[in-house]
């Protein structure tokens, strides 16, 4: 099968085994694993950040940060398709106590204008404002990268008005590499940052969250209350190691091949409104004739090739890591024999 589904089903390969086998351990719950030490001083480096913070879970990253920045009560503000509102399973009501203000915003980017008017005034009836949450590359936005002037805006509005900047940078790689910016600048506008591992980095497991020395500390507390402070852990950190020493330029070739599969699917009629292809995500809509994103995903896995449908008129198809350029070619083909 080749699995368009999420760049989250890749699989280790022999040089991440090797690094795995390789790993020095020890237990991470009384800082003592030497792999999960230098994968966190290696990420807190790479962003310029004082600390770093080794997760199982993209998810358990971003909640960790937003329990840390609110108090039960308060107000988070971010897009109304940002995976911390709408993929993490209520989470910043149920670890935080806190409530969202959820902005309609350009393919799950906000704008800095937007986050001004949202913030509530010192007032007994409002909750209060005190994070603001963004999302680069924007997963439901189709991969898109935040507009960097517009990023630098929102930051002066959130010192202006004292509250918190997260990043859930769960695909933040790939946005560097589409960019070209240094990872540096992120840290130096951030407050936290959380990254993925499991997805185009290739990992089985594993995202870390990056903020200050101070951040760190409480966010260590809060990974130990969910349950997220592991032992060995320094098997799987080994792979995040070994990922960010070999697998961040290639994401370049994950966004080359969207880009030829999205080709192949304007020639078609049934192709509808496509976001903009930035990185390694494709959000299309599939209707006309017999064709519907229930009827497209079937057909192409009688071929052999996986896609999933987002909502009744949307699929999505992300390239990655397992994804070669063979199988785009033989994607590609499917797609321009279809009637
Ligand atoms: C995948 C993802 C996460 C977290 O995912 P986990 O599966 O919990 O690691 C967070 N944010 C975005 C935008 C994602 O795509």
């Amino acid at each position: 099968m080749i699995d368009f589904r999420s760049d989250t089903f890749t699989r280790p390969g022999p040089g991440m085994l090797q690094a795995m086998l390789q790993a020095e351990t020890g237990d991470d719950v009384f800082t003592e694993d030497p792999s999960v030490n230098k994968l966190e001083a290696m990420m807190a480096d790479y962003f310029g950040k004082e600390a770093a913070l080794y997760c199982p879970s993209g998810t358990m990253s971003n909640q960790i940060a937003i329990k840390v920045h609110t108090l039960p009560g308060d107000e988070v503000v971010c897009s109304n398709l940002a995976h911390v509102y709408i993929y993490e399973g209520g989470g910043i009501a149920f670890n935080a106590g806190a409530q969202v203000r959820a902005l309609e915003g350009d393919r799950g980017m906000i704008t800095a204008a937007q986050v001004e008017a949202a913030i509530n005034p010192d007032d007994v009836h409002k909750a209060r404002t005190s994070l603001v949450c963004l999302e680069n590359t924007s997963n439901r936005g189709g991969g898109c990268c935040y507009d960097w002037e517009e990023v630098l805006k929102i930051k002066e509005v959130c010192r202006r008005h004292q509250l918190a900047l997260h990043l859930d940078g769960a695909r933040l790689f790939n946005a560097l590499v589409a960019t070209g910016q240094d990872p540096r600048t992120y840290g130096q506008v951030f407050d936290s940052i959380s990254v993925c591992l499991n997805k185009g980095m290739g990992c089985p497991m594993g995202s870390v969250v990056m903020g200050s020395r101070e951040f760190i500390y409480h966010a260590r507390r809060i990974r130990k209350k969910l349950g997220g402070g592991l032992r060995q852990a320094g098997f799987m950190a080994a792979t995040g190691i070994y990922a960010m020493e070999n697998n961040i330029q290639r994401l370049q070739e994950d966004h080359q091949h969207a880009k030829q599969i999205a080709q192949a699917l304007l020639e078609k009629d049934f192709t509808g409104h496509m976001l903009p292809v930035e990185t390694n995500i494709l959000i299309f809509e599939v209707s006309g004739g017999a064709w519907n994103p229930g009827t497209f995903t079937s057909y192409l896995k009688k071929e052999g090739i996986l896609a999933m449908a987002i909502s009744p008129t949307q699929v999505r198809m992300v390239t990655h890591l397992d994804i070669t350029p063979e199988m785009v070619e033989k994607t590609c083909q499917v797609i321009a024999e279809m009637a």
